[in-house]
């Protein structure tokens, strides 16, 4: 995947202008050029729909004829819950002074005032997804990720596989059901509801005060450091990252 970015500077003192490519993954022709990097939702359930579908992010290589889902860096905001969740597939690669970058990019670009928004960073799709529902349903991310920590405890007394990730799905008949992803299998697991309940009465006084107007990734690992009492997000490197998701 060749995902990259570039400031165009001018002589004059005027804006720089931010270029934004995608190229196809298999002939590097280019598909995409400054796509939309916001989508307001708020008002159409149908790209909702889309972007959850992962619709959204297929297109077709008018080179090599290829159907591809494209990553791109977006940022899905649903100004009724005041909430935005960034994907940025290469954030691993950005520097922070690219990343800084982006965020004073993404402010110019929005016409709204977000600054009591909560924001949060994702990596990958089925991460991304599952934040944007978590915040549909209200629930506390932060406490999410604790409950993961714990129902694998209970997943791995059941079955001896490697987890490689897990999320939640939407529930089902009321129920929280995570979808376990393991060297084997991928098997959707019930939450038991008392565990839920545990984790809501443990941990909530735990959860840190997240100040919002700030990009954090609320995963696993920030889940993890909270329990250890260490402070600050988890950008995991890339190495760390091939080994959780591969
Ligand atoms: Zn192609």
């Amino acid at each position: 995947m060749n995902i990259y970015c570039y400031n165009k500077g001018t002589d004059e003192r005027s804006e720089p202008l931010f270029t934004y490519h995608v190229n196809c993954p298999q002939c590097h022709q280019l598909l995409l050029e400054n796509p939309p990097v916001i989508l307001q939702v708020t008002d159409s359930p149908h790209l909702r729909e889309e972007v959850l579908s992962g619709q959204y992010f297929m297109h077709s290589c008018s080179t090599c004829q290829k159907g591809i889902f494209l990553p791109q860096r977006l940022v899905y905001l649903d100004a009724q819950r005041q909430f935005a969740v960034a994907w940025i597939p290469d954030r691993t690669s950005m520097s922070d002074g690219q990343f800084r970058q982006w965020n004073e990019f993404i402010h110019q670009e929005l016409l709204m005032d977000i600054d009591h928004y909560q924001l949060r960073l994702t990596l990958e799709f089925e991460e991304f997804k599952e934040k944007i529902q978590l915040f549909e349903h209200a629930i506390n991310d932060q406490l999410a990720e604790i409950l993961k920590l714990l129902t694998d405890g209970v997943f791995i007394n059941q079955f001896d596989e490697d987890i490689q990730a897990r999320y939640f799905q939407e529930p089902i008949e009321g129920l929280t059901h995570l979808l376990y992803l393991t060297d084997q299998h991928q098997r959707l697991v019930s939450v038991p509801a008392s565990l839920k309940t545990f984790t809501w009465r443990e941990y909530e006084k735990r959860t840190a005060n997240i100040a919002p107007n700030e990009w954090h990734r609320v995963n696993i690992h920030w889940a993890t450091h909270l329990l250890e009492g260490l402070p600050g997000d988890y950008v995991p490197d890339s190495k760390t990252r091939k080994n959780q998701n591969s």
